[in-house]
């Protein structure tokens, strides 16, 4: 492959993948928290329950075209479409252009997707279902077996003192406060992101993860919200930002 156009055409195809992922992991999103199936069954309008014509799959271009409106019915497409779908071409670009190697690049596109649709239904539900922290360790496992940024070994200690760190930390919260402080996924993301980073990048998962709730409280307080010590917050979203920004940019303090 020509050294200039190599990383631009694997930028196009992995920005490109990106929009069809975002717009499958919409639909998954969805579907998943009802318990409805995600693969087959066409796409309906869900305000008049119309079969979606095949070009209005088109991620984003078809939202645009119809201005965000059912062309039946006339009903609001909730702008979470395409913001999906944006947000899985972005993790494709941001892969693309970050890794050194075009397998380093598809692990990383593969991680960013899984934590996308593991944030948004965490964000939606408070809800981090197994059949989705399962297989974002199984990738981590995966990732660690033919990338050389981690060895398997690696991986299962990573995983092992993710799930036993957050465990711990989720009964010293209940036996000081008396009640559940984390949800019960939490500690399966962790172990996951730990397959993934190693252990040595879990402090900074939580580090990224707890900065990244502070500034959501510091955000709601300074546009006059109200916290209590019961709010909840979706902390899976926060931990898989982490986990994201660990993989890009390496343990915090350490030599990558
Ligand atoms: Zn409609």
């Amino acid at each position: 492959m020509d050294f200039n156009t190599g990383p631009a055409l694997l930028a196009i195809a992995l920005g490109g993948l990106g929009l069809l992922a975002g717009s499958f992991l919409g639909l998954v999103s969805l579907r998943l928290p009802r318990g409805e199936g995600f693969v087959g069954g066409r796409s309906r309008c869900r305000g008049c329950d119309r079969p979606l014509d095949p070009w209005r799959l088109i991620p984003v271009l078809s939202y645009a075209v119809s201005r965000g409106r059912c062309a039946a019915c006339g009903a609001a497409i909730p702008i979470r479409y395409p913001a999906m779908e944006l947000a899985g071409a972005a993790i494709g670009l941001c892969a693309a252009l970050t890794q050194p190697s075009i397998l380093a690049a598809l692990l990383t596109a593969l991680l960013g997707w899984q934590l996308l649709l593991i944030a948004v239904v965490d964000g939606e539900h408070f809800w981090l279902p197994d059949q989705l922290t399962l297989p974002l360790l199984g990738t981590g496992i995966l990732a660690a077996a033919v990338l050389d940024r981690l060895s398997v070994a690696g991986a299962l200690t990573g995983a092992g003192v993710g799930l036993a760190g957050l465990w711990l930390v989720g009964r010293a919260y209940r036996r000081i406060r008396g009640r559940e402080g984390l949800g019960g996924g939490d500690p399966f993301l962790l172990a996951a992101g730990g397959a993934w980073t190693g252990w040595t990048g879990l402090p900074s998962v939580l580090l990224w993860a707890a900065l990244g709730g502070l500034s959501v409280v510091a955000a709601r307080l300074l546009t006059g919200g109200r916290i209590s010590g019961s709010d909840r917050l979706p902390f899976g979203v926060f931990l898989a930002l982490g986990v994201w920004l660990t993989w890009l940019l390496g343990p915090l303090g350490l030599p990558r």
